[in-house]
């Protein structure tokens, strides 16, 4: 059996309970060396085979997975935050099931959620924003056309953009091609929930010299939008004028 588990963002105790009984009973893990905290391998029992895919390809993968659950086997494939945010995991499943090799997937706290706790925000603020657009930047991965960041700016709404630190300049140009004002509050957040994190707030306009300045183009997030800003609306789920189906709304 394999199962394809969600690390967490970085810190050792922002993993699941599951997910760390699925560490300590697995007889090999093949990590995301280049994100995953390695310190989480210490849950693993002794005599566990530990391989990096940082240095193999899916083939290679694919390979250690099969080959322990055919010996009978359990095997972790350990992915940083949660697996299902740029993961690479679909063409794993594709390969496990096409070669009869049965499967669990454990879900884990995206860094997308630990950098929200690093900056203490919401990304859905009444009458501010109601959607978050998860994306990236086009690197080598291409995107299909419609879901440039410039063509996402045009909502105004809350952006968390993956993958990009290395690219400030050019994220930042497409996000006032956009539409966002320069003055939109911005924000990066390096290495959420490690001890080493940082968190720099600046502007869109800003977000280029803000990530020169602290040095940073790799393992971080870049967060976009008024969520940032000063101003929301109370939510009516607490509005004492407002009914719910708990709770019966008193007239002024
Ligand atoms: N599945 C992961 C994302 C993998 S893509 C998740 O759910 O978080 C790798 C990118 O995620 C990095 O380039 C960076 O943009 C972001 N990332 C991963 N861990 C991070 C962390 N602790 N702090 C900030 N960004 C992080």
């Amino acid at each position: 059996m394999i199962h394809f588990v969600g690390a967490g963002p970085g810190a050792l105790d922002l993993i699941t309970l599951r997910g760390w009984r699925l560490l300590q009973q697995a007889d090999a893990i093949v990590y995301a060396g280049s994100l995953v905290n390695p310190e989480l391998l210490q849950y693993a029992r002794s005599g566990c085979e530990l391989h990096n895919s940082a240095e193999m390809t899916l083939d290679e993968v694919i390979a250690v997975l099969v080959r322990v659950h055919r010996a009978g086997g359990v095997a972790v494939r350990l992915h940083t935050g949660d697996p299902a945010i740029y993961g690479a995991i679909r063409e794993q499943f594709d390969r496990l099931r096409a070669a009869g090799v049965p499967f669990t997937v454990c879900p884990g706290v995206s860094s997308l959620f630990a950098a929200a706790a690093a900056l203490e925000a919401e990304y859905t603020l009444p009458e501010v924003s109601q959607s978050l657009i998860v994306t990236r930047m086009t690197g080598r991965t291409a995107m299909p056309t419609q879901e440039s960041i410039a063509a996402f700016a045009t909502h105004g709404t809350t952006m968390v953009i993956f993958l990009s630190a290395g690219m400030c300049q050019a994220v930042q140009a497409e996000l006032l091609t956009g539409g966002y004002a320069a003055d939109t509050p911005a924000a990066i957040v390096y290495k959420a929930s490690w001890p080493d994190e940082r968190v720099c707030r600046c502007t869109v306009g800003t977000l280029a010299e803000c990530a020169a300045r602290e040095g940073i183009d790799h393992l971080a997030l870049l967060l976009v939008g008024h969520f940032l800003g000063e101003d929301y609306a109370l939510s009516k789920l607490y509005d004492p004028t407002f009914s719910t189906a708990f709770r019966q709304g008193k007239q002024e």
